[in-house]
């Protein structure tokens, strides 16, 4: 399998060759040149496998230069019910991604999907895990040393340190905004005393932290010298490792291959929904994927005119579901790429104009630029956004019907979710998070703190490492080379 980059001007790649990279050369997002297909009758005799064994029958269907021996010792490698154990009572870790249904009214279940049972308590464990193992897998094949540089509003940073800490050849440099994410997450990251981990709080926002990374990425000679690589949700492998958990939860919510589900997603970058989108190109009958955005509405403002209007930092709210804080999608361009029939070209210069004008419009409107919002039913996707008041009251309700406590990003999800439910067809919601991480609005909504899986008791109170710099492309760039020594 051959990948191709969003902006039409890079030559095709292998899983391999894109695995360590971030962004193609031409500036795009690699995707397959054709995404493989799943038939019905592969998914009925997936049904029963576990866990690792469906990551193996998707992978394989990706990573086509991997060995399948090696590919199926790395899945098995790393979904196992010891990495997945930060379960909620009752939950089965053996099944890595349990379902817990919520409600069922004629016929209609509202179901959460557990995808934050890894070591961060956040869905990001489920991709990162993987990566951190492949990453270890390919640099020594290539006797190669990887230097990570990542911009996290909180989930990614902990989950990529999580999963490379202690790594032979590897060093990760993760930016976070300065005193913008949770106590929790900050004292996650900031406690690792790991020496290959470097925690870098930058004095702004996410998107400014997000655009260091874009500068130093498109900057080929120190990328080059310095061994750089991402671990972005651009990362092409984890998208793939994500598509494993929307098969694994269409699985789990049907009994036969002609039913379908729909799933709601908390979004932000729009990093996990575009993994629903890939699964959906394959061939997996699913109906709705709808995009649950806080107020950093970018994305719901596209899907409900065909505006896509980035925001500047300044216009970005800091909420209380911060890790959905995001104004500049950074995987949009991976769905823009086939609502426009792939036609790099236009891709590239619609994404040139984000960036020159701050967006583009595909509402069809006079002086508009192409009217492809009219096909966006057929790709399934709907949206809607909420605020604070609305998580509070989700989670207040949620805790009070069901006797379960959910992360106020996963009430974004509920909330929308419960606005699209359609008759007959199971809506998974993918719970994104543990409340444990953001416990501050769960002490709003419930008058009590949430519950800590064991070993997270005292975390708060460990010493910390970080070093707090500014929002300077070059000082970042001096810091790197300066404890990479190349
Ligand atoms: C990262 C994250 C999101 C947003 O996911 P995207 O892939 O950026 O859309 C939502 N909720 C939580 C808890 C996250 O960590």
């Amino acid at each position: 399998m051959q990948y191709v980059s969003t902006r039409g001007q890079a030559a095709p790649q292998s899983f391999s060759q894109i695995l360590l990279g971030g962004l193609a050369p031409d500036g795009g997002l690699y995707l397959p040149a054709e995404y493989p297909q799943v038939t019905g009758a592969e998914l009925d005799a997936w049904r029963t496998l576990s866990y690792a064994d469906l990551a193996f029958e998707v992978l394989k269907k990706f990573a086509t230069d991997i060995p399948q021996a090696d590919l199926k010792a790395l899945t098995h490698k790393t979904y196992t019910a010891d990495v997945y154990c930060n379960t909620r009572s009752g939950e089965d870790a053996a099944r890595i991604t349990p379902l817990c249904v919520l409600e069922e009214k004629d016929g209609t279940r509202l179901i959460l999907q557990a995808l934050s049972n890894g070591p961060t308590l956040a869905f990001k464990d489920m991709a990162m895990q993987l990566l951190g193992n492949l990453f270890e897998y390919t640099l020594a094949k290539q006797d190669a040393e990887l230097n990570i540089l990542g911009a996290t509003s909180g989930d990614t940073g902990s989950a990529a340190e999580y999963a490379m800490r202690g790594k032979k050849g590897i060093r990760v440099f993760m930016l976070s905004p300065h005193g913008k994410m949770s106590a929790f997450q900050t004292a996650q990251m900031f406690s690792l005393q790991d020496p290959n981990i470097f925690n870098i709080a930058v004095e702004g926002v996410f998107d400014d932290c997000q655009d260091i990374v874009k500068a130093v990425s498109n900057d080929l000679e120190f990328k080059t010298r310095q061994k750089i690589g991402t671990v972005n949700s651009i990362n092409w492998a984890r998208i793939v490792a994500q598509v494993v958990y929307y098969i694994r939860g269409y699985l789990s919510a049907t009994t036969g291959n002609d039913q379908k589900v729909s799933f709601t997603v908390p979004s932000g970058n729009f990093g996990n929904i575009c993994a629903g989108h890939i699964v959906r190109m394959m061939g997996v009958p699913i109906d709705k994927l709808v995009a649950a955005t806080n107020e950093n509405d970018v994305l719901d403002e596209f899907f409900r005119t065909g505006i896509y209007r980035v925001r500047k930092a300044s216009e970005t709210y800091h909420t209380t579901s911060p890790s959905m804080d995001i104004s500049k999608a950074s995987n949009f361009e991976r769905f823009i790429f086939d609502l426009l029939d792939r036609d790099g070209d236009r891709v590239r210069a619609l994404f040139k104009k984000v960036e020159t004008q701050g967006g583009f419009d595909l509402s069809g409107k006079p002086g508009s630029d192409g009217d492809e919002f009219r096909k966006v039913a057929q790709y399934g996707f709907l949206s809607g956004k909420s605020i604070h008041q609305d998580r509070v009251q989700t989670i207040r309700d949620v805790q009070a019907k069901h006797g379960v406590t959910i992360d106020t990003h996963t009430a974004d999800g509920v909330k929308m979710a419960r606005e699209f439910l359609t008759p007959g067809i199971p809506m998974i919601v993918l719970e994104t998070a543990l409340p444990a991480k953001f416990n501050e609005t769960i002490q709003e909504a419930l008058g009590r703190d949430a519950e800590r899986p064991a070993g997270f008791e005292n975390i708060e109170a460990l010493p910390q490492r970080f070093e707090v710099m500014p929002a300077a492309v070059e000082k970042i760039k001096a810091y790197i080379a300066r404890h990479t020594g190349l």
